[in-house]
């Protein structure tokens, strides 16, 4: 893997001096890992134009020279990493305007900035490094393409062994551990298994609801590689489908198919989400689709940028999205497939691949 540190510094600061700001605090651990490679649970990033300096405290003493080697330099914070943030700016005595990641700062720690770090002009800023991060170079594609083929072997070593009369649970247990024996470093979040009605919940948590035959069984996860997330659903039904069933089913698989296949670089987000939304609304379907088509997926399984009727963004080559419609009927049930998708510049790569025809589990 080539080391894109510095590159991404360069493009950093060159924002920095756009912003005509002298440095910028940095408080989220996304934004830290990209830019330093630090994979830690706690650090202050403080970047002005020439300068790099990370804070974190003892229990990383070690990591932290391995992951982050003369990128920036280290001070290891015995007190608190605001007490550290104090005494380094206190050291750099050109450093006047502070930006701070409003995004990733709590209403406490910003009271901090007003009164411990009240000698500083603090201005907040936005996006600065997620609007870097949205374009991926090929390593983190790859990386994002490994988490995928980790979370899509995942689910065919799980499904063997699904069976009606087990509970979501169950079924989320059997496939967590089907990720880590894959190599998932850890769930980007907790699997969703929803069956029967709760599959028309699209963000349903598993239950102890026992699976039963007739359901739709709906299943959310993802995998994590080198940092990287996949997101990936799949709906499957227990036993034989009634016609109902094949034909949601149907309609939210042709609208997975046509916006996967035809996104491309250059639309805006919105643009992106009509593929899929116009095709199920045209099914007669539009009131079931009731959230955006998907989101970007990187470092954070929700990034930049986002696929949604009210997204004006131009989607560039370089990011990776989900493509995740579905059809939801409160009391019946739901159906959503997700993929990851890269948008080269040559059209879109399909980064996640499993079945996305209905599989009976009998
Ligand atoms: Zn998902
Ligand atoms: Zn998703």
């Amino acid at each position: 893997m080539t080391d894109r540190r510095r590159e991404r510094l360069a493009a950093l600061s060159s924002r920095l001096s756009a912003e005509k700001i002298d440095a910028l605090v940095l408080s989220s651990l996304a934004n830290i890992r990209y830019l330093t490679g630090f994979s830690g649970s706690s650090a202050l990033l403080i970047a002005t134009p020439s300068e790099l300096h990370l804070i974190t405290d003892f229990r990383y003493e070690t990591q932290v020279a391995d992951e982050v080697g003369d990128i920036a330099q280290v001070r290891i914070e015995p007190v608190s990493l605001w007490t550290g943030l104090w005494g380094l700016l206190q050291s750099i005595p050109s450093v006047e305007l502070v930006g701070f990641e409003s995004a990733h700062l709590l209403h406490r720690d910003f009271q901090r900035l007003l009164s411990q770090g009240s000698r500083w002009q603090w201005r907040p800023q936005l996006n600065l490094v997620e609007d870097l991060r949205e374009t991926k170079d090929e390593d983190e594609i790859t990386l994002i393409l490994e988490a995928g083929a980790i979370a899509t072997n995942a689910l065919a070593r799980t499904f063997p062994s699904i069976h009606a009369g087990m509970t979501e649970l169950e079924i989320a247990g059997v496939l967590e551990k089907a990720l880590r024996d894959e190599g998932s470093e850890e769930a980007p979040f907790p699997p969703i298994v929803a069956s029967g009605p709760r599959s028309a919940l699209p963000h349903a948590r598993a239950s102890s609801r026992v699976v039963e035959k007739g359901d739709f069984l709906l299943i959310d996860f993802g995998a994590q590689h080198g940092g990287y997330c996949s997101d990936v659903t799949r709906t499957f039904v227990m036993g034989v489908p009634t016609a109902e069933q094949c034909d949601v089913f149907g309609v939210v698989r042709d609208a997975n198919h046509i916006a996967a296949h035809s996104i491309r670089v250059g639309m805006t987000g919105a643009q992106a989400d009509a593929l899929a939304r116009s095709y199920i609304e045209h099914c007669g379907h539009g009131e079931g689709f009731g959230h955006s088509l998907g989101h970007g997926i990187g470092l954070e399984v929700h990034e930049a940028p986002r696929l949604a009727s009210t997204a004006k963004v131009v989607l560039r080559a370089g990011s990776v999205v989900t493509i995740e419609p579905g059809i939801y009927r409160p009391g019946w049930g739901g159906v959503r497939i997700e993929d990851d998708v890269h948008l080269s510049a040559n059209g879109p790569q399909i980064l996640t691949n499993f079945s996305r025809e209905l599989l009976e589990i009998v």
